[in-house]
Order: structure tokens, then C-alpha cells, then sequence
């Protein structure tokens, strides 16, 4: 008779054969990456290049990427020139024709939404990285990143033809979850009363048009380039002249130019926080409520900040 432990070895064997069989996707972003997880199920073994807690504009091309590249069988990007710097490199080295660009196993989502921000007239090195097709950093709104989920299923549905139909519907219930969840972020912004803020880079674009918020300035001078003193000067100038509550930074960003700069602005409050899914938030549900609840926390500290700022002049 056959044991039973033998038995579960035969089931785990076939079990992780057939791991192995699923098509592998990989996706630049861990957003995108998640986006996969929440609609294709266990169709697929996704990896994403970027894990959320690095700058997605500069990645170096490293050898676990090209090799992972080099089997998969569809690349999911987010395209807009965000992943200029190294995803051309990564897709030549890899050389797997499945997934050059313009092949079928090639997917952009960027453009199939909304962009804002395209640059108007020719475009000189004198401005940094500008990203001549317009902010690429669309899956920071939550309204947009459930039109690339749909995107995302039609791709998925190409590759197991047999599951197209669940894909889709698991993508429609996503963007339906985010579009009811994004009315109640919209309150909770709107009574925050922040309505002017500060980041490093213009990451939160998408995310601040949507929720009516004005990103009043960054604190690098242009797109990629680092922060100089002159710049902060005139961001400081700007900040008390505009309202501005809260400086947020980027989390692969330091925050300690910030919090210089906050020391020299009244009321105004530093916060780091995430702008792509992550280890701690693994959905973007969990993201875009951090991004929130981040906001909301103003209201709190508020108080806190006029006092230290009435014990300061006091002295
Ligand atoms: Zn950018």
C-alpha cells in the first residue's frame, strides 16, 4: 500500500510543477504588480521590478532582472517615460523576443489614461528630466489606476484565453471598489482643510488632482534634479505666501531638507510617506488610506504646532 506521506509528496510534486508552468509576468511597479495579483488570481507568477520603496526613474539594470526578463512572457510597463532609464536596457539584454516592445507580450498602460501635464513647446536638458509625454505617475489616482486595471485584464486575458471573462470581472469589481472608496477619501480630504501641499518631485499629481489638493511646490528645482539652497529659499517664500500645511516626501526621499525648511515656515507640518504599494502597504487600497489618513493627521497636529509656535515667539 502507498503511504500517505508518499502520497503527499506525489500531490506537491505536481502541485509546484504546475507552479512552474504559470506564465510569468513581470511588471516595472509593484503597483502594477498588484493590480495582476487582484484580478488574475493564481494564473500567474508576477514579479515586479521596482518594489515600491525605491525611486521608479532610476533602477540599475541588474543581472536578477534581466534573467527574470528573459523568461517571462509578458512585461507589463508603466510607460510615460517613467522607466526610460533602464527598461530599454533591461528588454535588450534579456533579449526574449516575447516581450520586446511593440510585440504582443509588451503592455504600456500610462497612456491609456488621462495624462496630465504634457509639456507644452520644445523641451531643453536646462529643465531636467522632464517627461516630454506628461507626468507618467498616473497609478496615484485611484480613479485612473481602475481604467488600467481593465487595460491590465484584456492583456491577461490574451495570455489564458480560458480565464478572460473572470479577469475582466475581477478588474471591474476593483475599479468599482476604488471608485466607491474614493468618495469617502474625498470627504476626508476635503475636511482635513489641507488644500495646499509640498513634495520633493511631483509624484502625487494624479492623486492631488483628484482630491482638490494644490501642489504649491516641489523641493527639487526640476524633475530629478536635487534640491539647492536658492530653490528652497523661493519654496519657503512661496510656502507662507500660499497657505501651504504640509510638506510630504516621497519615501525614498530624505526628509531632512524638509524639515529645515518647515522650521523656517509656520504651521507647517513633514510628513514621509509611500507613493507606490509596498511590503507594509500591499494593496492599493492600503495606499491610497495611508496617503489619506496621512493628510487627515494635520487636523490633529495643528494644534500641537500653533502652541510650539506661540512657546517659540514667546521666547
Ligand atoms: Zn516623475
Amino acid at each position: 500500500m502507498i503511504s500517505k506521506k508518499l502520497i503527499f509528496f506525489i500531490l506537491l510534486f505536481f502541485v509546484s510543477v504546475q507552479a512552474f508552468a504559470l506564465p510569468k509576468v513581470i511588471t516595472t511597479t509593484s503597483d502594477l504588480g498588484a493590480i495582476v495579483g487582484e484580478i488574475g488570481g493564481n494564473n500567474f507568477s508576477v514579479t515586479s521590478i521596482c518594489d515600491g520603496t525605491r525611486d521608479p526613474h532610476f533602477l540599475e539594470a541588474k543581472p536578477s532582472y534581466i534573467l527574470a526578463v528573459s523568461k517571462a512572457d509578458l512585461v507589463i510597463a508603466n510607460g510615460l517615460g517613467l522607466e526610460v532609464g533602464w527598461l530599454p536596457k533591461l528588454l535588450t539584454a534579456a533579449r526574449n523576443p516575447k516581450v520586446t516592445e511593440n510585440s504582443s507580450g509588451y503592455l504600456e498602460v500610462g497612456s491609456a489614461v488621462k495624462v496630465l501635464e504634457i509639456p507644452e513647446g520644445p523641451i531643453n536638458r536646462s529643465q531636467g528630466d522632464v517627461h516630454p509625454e506628461g507626468n507618467p505617475h498616473v497609478t496615484l489616482d485611484p480613479i485612473r489606476l481602475g481604467e488600467i486595471a481593465l487595460v491590465i485584464a484584456e492583456k491577461l486575458g490574451k495570455i489564458v484565453p480560458k480565464s478572460a471573462e473572470s479577469f475582466k470581472k475581477n478588474a471591474l469589481a476593483f475599479q468599482l471598489k476604488l471608485q466607491e472608496k474614493t468618495k469617502d477619501w474625498q470627504k476626508r480630504i476635503a475636511a482635513s482643510g489641507v488644500k495646499s501641499v509640498i513634495t520633493h518631485h511631483k509624484t502625487l499629481t494624479y492623486f492631488f488632482d483628484r482630491f482638490g489638493i494644490t501642489n504649491a511646490g516641489m523641493l527639487e528645482p526640476f524633475p530629478g534634479v536635487p534640491p539647492t539652497a536658492k530653490h528652497i529659499l523661493s519654496v519657503i517664500q512661496n510656502a507662507s505666501k500660499n497657505n501651504v500645511k504640509m510638506i510630504l516626501i516621497e519615501n525614498y526621499f530624505d526628509s531632512k531638507i524638509a524639515e529645515k525648511a518647515a522650521s523656517q515656515i509656520p504651521n507647517i507640518l513633514v510628513a514621509s510617506v509611500p507613493v507606490a504599494v509596498s511590503s507594509k502597504n500591499k494593496t492599493s487600497f492600503d495606499l491610497f488610506e495611508e496617503l489619506v489618513a496621512t493628510i487627515e493627521s494635520y487636523k490633529k497636529e495643528e494644534k500641537k504646532l500653533k502652541e510650539e509656535k506661540k512657546a517659540k515667539d514667546q521666547v
